[in-house]
């Protein structure tokens, strides 16, 4: 068989959480909440499916989804989305993610991608016959480095890719960060693809800033996001992608032959749920209580902590510990100290790695607590 990713194996996210399990280890790696979702989400769902809201939404999206989204985004970021035409509802963050990235690559089409990344970006562009052109992250705290994203753009850049709050860093974009990309891509034909699925997971006071609150992006952007971080339910593949029509169009192009639609009652449940904007507004000091609970825990332990600014996770390096590499190192600590987490060279394709994993702090306090003593002692 001549396949069409040969370079692409498992996602480390599915190898992990097997491992984890296999070896019943504490499992900090794939990120997902161990703490069940509010029951009120539950019974919203169970009353929209007992009343028979379960077959074909509309591929678009179930209309009162979209109307939500379209006013927490007027109330959040001071946007103007029209739910019939610029918003759709998808299977998860990462059906859109797809589904944008096909609108638009067309083969030999470059892609800036700013690493270490999520790992389904790539994968998308290269079906497509486009090239990924990597930037690599600026360490210590892995924001863009802008002089490097200048030098990448070509006549043939279509796209840049960007993700904030930063799956795997934590890292936040700021003001001067979205000025600069503004800057950027004037007078370019360059489109944005936003990946904000950490969208209310931003820490320390810090606004999300949202490519939808700057106009000159958002005209030329597909925003994407997830209600699977935010409402604790990563299992309902529930996402959306805000567009102008332009771009709405085509994206529904791909959506409607990808998926064609997306749950039916679940959808219905999280728009009436959303009603309640401290629903989504809370999430950001609950997961940084999480967040320094965390840290707080592992102080005095041999780990270097990276400061995470946003989303669920949280870099340890492991330098003092081992010289050994990420990945072997992942599976040691599976296996004999019975901890999971993802070794982030895994998000990387060009750079050299970092004596870097990745934690998932989305636990109860219990399991944190355990997860930390077992690394704590580690010498
Ligand atoms: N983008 C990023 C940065 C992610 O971390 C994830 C995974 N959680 C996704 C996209 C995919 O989201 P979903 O589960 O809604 O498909
Ligand atoms: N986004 C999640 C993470 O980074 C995993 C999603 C998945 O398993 N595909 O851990």
């Amino acid at each position: 068989l001549r396949t069409k990713l040969p370079q692409v194996g498992t996602t480390i996210f599915s190898v992990m959480s097997a491992l984890a399990a296999q070896y019943e280890a504490i499992n900090l790696s794939q990120g997902f909440p161990n703490f069940p979702c509010d029951a009120y989400l539950l019974e919203l769902l169970n009353k929209y499916a007992r009343s028979g809201q379960n077959q074909y939404a509309h591929t678009f999206g179930v209309p009162a989804l979209r109307q939500a989204i379209a006013q927490m985004v007027a109330t959040q970021y001071a946007a103007i989305y029209n739910p019939d035409t610029e918003i759709t509802i998808t299977s998860g963050a990462t059906e859109a993610l797809y589904a944008a990235i096909t609108a638009i690559v067309r083969p030999t089409d470059e892609v800036i991608v700013l690493e270490p990344c999520y790992d389904s970006y790539v994968p998308a562009i290269e079906l497509n016959g486009g090239k990924p052109v990597f930037v690599a992250l600026q360490a210590p705290d892995f924001r863009p480095d802008w002089a490097q994203i200048r030098a990448a753009i070509t006549p043939k850049t279509r796209a840049i890719i960007l993700n904030t709050p930063h799956n795997p860093t934590g890292y936040v974009w700021t003001p001067s960060d979205m000025d600069t990309l503004a800057a950027l891509v004037a007078d370019t034909d360059i489109i944005i693809i936003s990946d904000e699925v950490y969208e209310f997971m931003s820490f320390d006071e810090r606004p999300h800033l949202s490519v939808s609150r700057y106009e000159a992006l958002r005209e030329r952007a597909f925003i994407v996001s997830s209600f699977g971080k935010t409402f604790h339910t990563t299992g309902w593949k529930v996402g959306y992608c805000l567009a102008p029509e332009a771009f709405s169009a085509e994206f529904r192009k791909i959506h409607q032959y990808l998926t064609f639609s997306t749950h039916t009652p679940t959808q219905y449940a999280i728009a009436e749920y959303m009603q309640e904007p401290t629903r989504y507004t809370q999430l950001a000091s609950f997961y940084q209580q999480k967040r320094d609970k965390f840290v707080g825990l592992l102080q005095g332990s041999a780990f270097g902590i990276i400061p995470t600014q946003g989303t669920y996770f949280q870099l340890l390096n492991y330098e003092k510990i081992s010289q050994e590499s990420d990945t072997v190192l992942a599976e040691k600590f599976v296996k004999e100290i019975g901890v999971a987490a993802i070794p982030v060279s895994v998000f990387y394709h060009n750079k050299q790695q970092d004596k870097v994993l990745r934690f998932c702090f989305a636990k109860d306090d219990e399991t944190l607590e355990k997860a930390a003593e077992r690394l704590r002692q580690l010498p």
